[in-house]
């Protein structure tokens, strides 16, 4: 059997928005790339309120809008203290997105670049040995 080392120019390790966003390009740029994911789903546990600005939503190139929950023209700030601050726009400025699924229609979008994924593949080290660097998995 061949190893991860000849099957794959890059790998990337953590399969959130930024990772999945470096997998797409490699793969785009014709990298044959290994998308590694701790947990057994993309996306969960979320450890995100999930509130992004509209300029990060066009940015991440996902063609549906599945993900938004809601659109926002202001906010309310609440101080420890408890002092209120309002902030209030004409036009919505950020969304509220379900970061679940929208970590997952990243992940999609690389994978459809021909991006290789594999799930419950924590990376425990990483070891340099000349040119490479040789993953321990697991
Ligand atoms: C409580 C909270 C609320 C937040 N609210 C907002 C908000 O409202 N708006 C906003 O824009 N940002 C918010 N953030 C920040 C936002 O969640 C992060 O900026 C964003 O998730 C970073 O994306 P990322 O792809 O760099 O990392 P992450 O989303 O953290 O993804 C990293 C991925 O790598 C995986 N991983 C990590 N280590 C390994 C490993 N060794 N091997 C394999 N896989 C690994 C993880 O499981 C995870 O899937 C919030 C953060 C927290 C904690």
């Amino acid at each position: 059997m061949s190893s991860l080392r000849d099957r794959f120019d890059v790998a990337v390790i953590g399969a959130g928005p930024a990772g999945s966003m470096a997998a797409k390009y490699a793969a785009k740029s014709g990298a044959r790339t290994l998308l590694l994911e701790e947990h057994p789903a993309v996306g969960w546990p979320v450890e995100c309120a999930g509130l992004l600005g509209l300029g990060a939503i066009a940015e991440s190139e996902l063609p549906g809008s599945s993900f938004v929950l809601r659109r926002m023209k202001g906010a309310a700030i609440y101080s420890p203290g408890g002092n209120r601050l309002d902030f209030k726009a004409l036009d919505s400025r950020a969304s509220v997105v379900d970061r679940r699924l929208f970590d997952r229609a990243l992940a999609c979008e690389a994978l459809q670049e021909g991006v290789e994924m594999r799930l419950c593949s924590p990376v425990r080290r990483i070891r340099r040995e000349g040119e490479e660097s040789i993953l321990s998995i697991g």
